[in-house]
């Protein structure tokens, strides 16, 4: 009996030894495919990427397969994080930069769905940051700019599937002198939109400061210089305060929800700019920062994904959420020139509009 009781206790040590040895060969493996990945192929097609000037997007075919990495992207789920989409323009005819069809907005948004991703609203964006809860894969959508056809073609969209969302404005194009190349929404558009859904919401882009100054600067993020004189500091952040309270203004009479938030232009940003804002009553700012917000996340520098561009086909977006997730801050889907791409990068109407 006492022989019997050994041998059991050899043979189960022999089967538990043998199986964790098989866990581990089995998650060392793993482990080297995974660095073989993003060791090799990864850096070249990282590389590839950044060789791109910024104003000359990939083309489809410079972009990393989808396929290739989608296994890297496996874990199909996401806990306390929200990723937040980031769109510009949106027109049935006009392709390329930062503006996409309908149909391929639409198709985004149901294979998302198909995945069980959980469309959130800002105000549930915003109650998340402070503490509360948000669903698993859960995802916010975003349109800079204020442009009509946010009104006239995502908006249906989205309001068809019951999707949440907000519209960042440029209220200084209310005005009728704007010369801006693409038509903004009317006050009267807005009015109708968040009266009538409370789940779609205008927050704030700037009122007249949406305009590049230099590669790296805009007139939000740095002084003006005028006839080869720079304006002074104190004029500097008087300006840049006066005119994020302006948009806010303008916006809250459009609005029943609260007027806190803010998409920085290009997704510039200073810590000056930052504060200004704060004091102007802006508590969430969103940036072109690649990534997924979670409550750790500054509330002024949130980060997005972008979702607006012809090449983002749903499967390269999806994978990209979950690389995201998984290796934050090497995204194979989406590289920066495609990040970062788009009218806004070299928009020359919109500098005479603004100034
Ligand atoms: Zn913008």
């Amino acid at each position: 009996m006492k022989l019997f009781k050994i041998s059991v206790f050899v043979v189960t040590g022999l089967v538990t030894t043998i199986a964790m040895a098989l866990i581990l060969m089995a998650l060392y493996s793993d482990h080297d495919l995974f660095s073989s990945f993003t060791t090799a192929q990864a850096n070249r097609s990282i590389q590839g990427a950044s060789n791109n000037a910024v104003n000359q997007p990939l083309s489809a075919d410079q972009l990393p397969p989808v396929e290739q990495f989608a296994s890297i992207a496996k874990k199909d789920r996401y806990q306390h994080k929200v990723a937040v989409l980031m769109y510009h323009d949106i027109d049935p005819v006009k392709q390329g930069g930062d503006i996409i069809t309908p149909a391929l907005f639409a198709s985004q948004l149901d294979y998302l769905r198909s995945k069980d991703m959980n469309f959130i609203s800002l105000e549930q964006f915003r109650l998340f940051m402070e503490g509360g809860k948000v669903p698993d894969n859960a995802v916010l959508v975003t349109f800079d700019d204020g442009y009509e056809n946010f009104y006239t073609t995502a908006y249906p969209i989205m309001k068809q599937r019951h999707i949440p969302g907000v519209s960042f404005v440029i209220t200084g194009d209310f005005s009728k002198g704007a010369l801006v190349a693409t038509p903004h929404m009317t006050k009267a558009e807005i009015q109708n939109m968040t009266r009538s859904d409370p789940n779609m919401e205008v927050q704030a882009h700037t009122d007249k400061l949406h305009y590049k100054t230099s590669d790296t600067t805009d007139a939000l993020t740095a002084p003006l210089v005028k006839d080869g004189v720079t304006e002074t500091h104190e004029h500097y952040l008087a300006r840049i305060e006066n005119d994020l309270r302006r948009c806010v203004e303008a916006l809250r009479p459009l609005t029943p929800h609260v007027v806190n938030t803010f998409a920085y232009p290009y997704g510039l940003h200073t810590p000056e700019v930052e504060k200004v804002a704060q004091d102007v009553g802006i508590r969430y700012a969103f940036t072109t920062e690649l990534g997924l917000a979670t409550r750790d996340t500054d509330v002024m520098k949130i980060p997005r994904i972008n979702g607006g561009s012809p090449l983002i086909d749903p499967e390269r977006l999806y994978n990209s959420i979950m690389w995201e997730n998984q290796l934050p801050g090497r995204n194979l889907f989406i590289p920066d020139s495609i990040q970062h791409s788009g009218r806004e990068a070299g928009e020359s109407e919109k500098s005479v509009s603004s100034k």
